[in-house]
């Protein structure tokens, strides 16, 4: 074993990535970045990106005929693999009939009957197409609800790309956030307050400070956009008390965790209710979708009931509601939470392993089937602490475990999803694989 191993280790394959390289050419001269999301680019771990040619169960196809063992799953909407036939089968139906009416749908009632049964705080929902609309649009109905103007964030949670949520904090320290983007004025991240995650103090603080003000506090439950990381024990539930003792209203951002950690998202796993929640990628099956939901009382500020305006000419579109509850409905089958879980586990202790034998220190943080290897001893809890992982590190083993043929987020601060299509052959395909790439890392 360690033999055959050492051997592995000095003859690395490349695979073909001409194709790829020829179609990202392509992609430059159109596209901005040859990309339409950053991350797909692999600027974080440098090489050219695999351009996708098509995709089943767990397994990835690139241009070139490679195949991958996939963990990005779109960044978290495959979680029953690729091409599912259950959900195959609604969307062909779907579109069958039409796939775009301006005029409402039953299939948007029963996506919504579904998620209302499902997540423990949603009482009435709203869909638009995207997890950046849902929170951009969440923050508007709370400051429209509360008639407050201030939003606090946690530093390296993401919750998409609208202007009041593109903000740095600074150091540590609960303050007025800056913006982290060009093209942001200043005035649009004025009212938005940034705190460190996991910090029950600096929460405390910013609302014994500005509590009056505050509209709302806007938290991924489980963090993910900074690598995974879960709250502390009793994190959620300060966060909780400190809204309900201020008046404010506290906001899920669960477009990750959504169906992804537990049938109820992250307040079904830890038992702590927001007053709205933010949903996507899941719920869509793969689809364009986003959407926001929460107390009637709130939800009923929305235009048309209410003054806060809200719109989107293509929102709840007939083919991502019917493949959203197709997914949604596989979710219930018997077991597949155990499953993933399961699974999950076998690959995180795997990689452990892997790595210990190696000799190389990683820290991992896994809530059900998400779950990020930090190249560092650890422990992660907030973004300060995140960043002191060795990207370099993790950007040459995404770079060993993508030639021995496992496509891992190609960056250290994405988490990996484990989806109910990986068999038992590809998690132990995976481990073998890190075994090998965590050996190069010291060789
Ligand atoms: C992906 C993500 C978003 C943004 O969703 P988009 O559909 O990419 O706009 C927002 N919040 C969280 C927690 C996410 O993971």
């Amino acid at each position: 074993m360690i033999v055959r191993t050492a051997m592995k280790v000095q003859q690395p394959k490349p695979p073909a990535s001409q194709k790829s390289e020829a179609a990202f050419e392509a992609a430059k001269a159109v596209l901005a970045g040859g990309v339409n999301s950053p991350v797909r680019a692999f600027g974080a771990v440098g090489g050219t990106p695999r351009f996708i040619s098509k995709a089943k169960g767990a397994v990835l196809i690139d241009a070139d005929g490679n195949n991958y063992i996939d963990y990005v799953g779109s960044w978290g909407p495959m979680i029953l693999g690729h091409a599912e036939e259950r959900v195959a089968a609604a969307a062909s139906k779907a579109l069958g009939k039409g796939w775009s009416f301006g005029a409402p749908t039953e299939a948007e009632t029963r996506l919504a009957e579904q998620i209302i049964a499902d997540i423990p705080s949603i009482e009435r929902i709203r869909f638009v197409n995207s997890g950046t609309e849902a929170t951009m649009s969440a923050i508007r109905l709370a400051r429209g609800f509360t008639g407050r103007d201030l939003i606090v964030k946690c530093e390296g949670c993401y919750h998409g790309h609208a202007d009041a949520l593109l903000v740095k904090g600074g150091s540590g320290l609960a303050t007025f956030g800056t913006p982290s983007s060009a093209g942001v004025p200043a005035a649009a991240t004025s009212n938005t307050l940034v705190v460190p995650y996991n910090d029950k103090d600096e929460a405390t603080r910013v609302f014994a400070e500005h509590g009056g003000k505050i509209a709302a506090l806007l938290v991924e439950p489980v963090a993910g956009n900074m690598g995974c990381v879960p709250p502390l024990e009793g994190y959620l539930s300060h966060l909780r008390g400190l809204c309900d003792q201020h008046g404010a209203l506290l906001i899920f951002d669960e477009v990750m965790t959504g169906y992804r950690v537990h049938i109820g998202g992250a307040q079904g796993l830890y038992g702590v209710c927001p007053d709205l929640t933010c949903l996507g990628k899941i719920i869509g099956g793969g689809f364009p979708v986003g959407a926001y939901g929460g107390r009637a009382e709130i939800m009923a500020k929305l235009s048309p009931e209410g003054p806060v305006y809200q719109a989107g000419t293509l929102s709840g579109n007939p083919l991502a509601m019917a493949a959203g509850l197709a997914t949604v409905q596989a979710l219930h089958d018997a077991g597949v939470y155990e499953k993933l879980e399961a699974q999950s586990q076998k690959l995180a202790e795997g990689l452990a392993a892997a790595a210990a034998k190696a000799g190389v220190t990683v820290v991992q943080n896994r809530v059900g089937s998400m779950m990020t290897v930090f190249f560092q001893q650890g422990p992660v809890v907030n973004w300060t602490t995140a960043a002191q992982s060795d990207t370099d590190r993790y950007a040459r083993f995404f770079h060993a475990m993508l030639a021995r043929g496992v496509y891992l987020p190609p960056s250290q601060y994405e988490a990996f999803f484990v989806s109910l299509a990986h068999a038992d052959e590809q998690i132990e395909a995976t481990i073998e694989a890190a075994r090998e790439a965590f050996a190069g890392l010291v060789a």
